[in-house]
């Protein structure tokens, strides 16, 4: 067995935060030793958690749309890794919207799970969540805006959810510079 396939099985074995979540833990992950783009997003949604398959909503078809991927590049593990900063459905906020990822799980996994990924190119950094564990404070908004300044390591984006679209259409810039931008950083770091 793998380093990465022992850490897996760890990681798929994990309970550390089984009492707060509300559906139990199943933590939801794509990685390879191959990989060359990483998507750290936020944390799985129900229809994730029900069907195994991260990004299985219209959040991953807009993410998929925006990489300019195909679904079966999007989940080609040899080229395409997902590790949101909760591996496990978080449950749901009393006001509405999915809770914050658990924040027990990044500082467990995370480090691990990229030290076995050592052909990583890009790392999408997709949501607040992602892009404060990575950057420290500041807002989403104006990261996303100068996204230049964080390549070619780093891509920030907002979380793909419905909400982004009233978003994107008070910041034309999104679709018109910064989404071709992202497509051409998606097949650079895959060449
Ligand atoms: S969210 Fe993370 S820390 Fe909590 S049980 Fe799932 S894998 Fe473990």
């Amino acid at each position: 067995m793998s380093q990465l396939d022992s850490l897996l099985a760890e990681v798929r074995a994990c309970r550390a935060c089984a009492d707060l979540l509300p559906l139990g833990p199943r933590p939801l992950l794509q990685v390879s030793a191959t990989a060359r783009i990483l998507i750290a997003s936020q944390a799985p949604g129900t229809k994730g958690h029900e069907s195994g398959i991260p990004f299985d909503d219209a959040s991953g078809e807009r993410l998929r749309d925006w990489m300019g991927l195909t679904n079966a590049q999007f989940y080609d593990a040899r080229h395409v890794a997902i590790v949101p900063m909760g591996l496990c459905y978080p449950g749901r906020l009393r006001g509405g919207g999915d809770a914050p990822p658990r924040p027990e799980c990044a500082p467990l996994w995370r480090q691990r799970l990229l030290d076995q990924m050592p052909e990583l190119r890009l790392t999408l950094l997709v949501g607040g969540y992602a892009q404060q564990y990575v950057l420290g404070p500041g807002k989403m908004t104006d990261r996303v805006a100068y996204f230049r300044n964080h390549l070619p390591a780093l891509f920030p984006l907002p979380h793909p959810s419905w909400r982004t679209r009233a978003w994107a259409s008070r910041n034309p810039w999104f679709e018109a510079d910064l989404l071709p931008a992202l497509k051409l950083a998606v097949r650079d770091a895959c060449r």
